[in-house]
């Protein structure tokens, strides 16, 4: 698979978790699927990525499961 970016082969998939929003609103997904380049050392998401992340957010409340989660600030 190519880079979008730099356009060398050799691109890896990895999952993150990415938290979105924030205090009552924060949503945390995890397993979002991100490019990353060893080339140009860029990571980013495909389009089809984001139009589901975008899908899931709308419909959080049909989606996620409510899990106890320890969240801590940076201070
Ligand atoms: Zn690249």
């Amino acid at each position: 698979m190519k880079c979008d970016i730099c356009g060398h082969d050799g691109i890896a998939t990895k999952n993150v978790t990415r938290s979105f929003g924030k205090g009552k609103d924060l949503l945390v997904i995890e397993d979002i699927p991100v490019l990353s380049c060893p080339h140009c050392g860029e990571s980013y998401m495909t389009a089809d990525t984001l139009l589901e992340l975008e899908r899931i957010k709308l419909h959080r409340h049909s989606f996620a499961v409510k899990r106890p989660v320890e969240v801590t600030v940076f201070a």
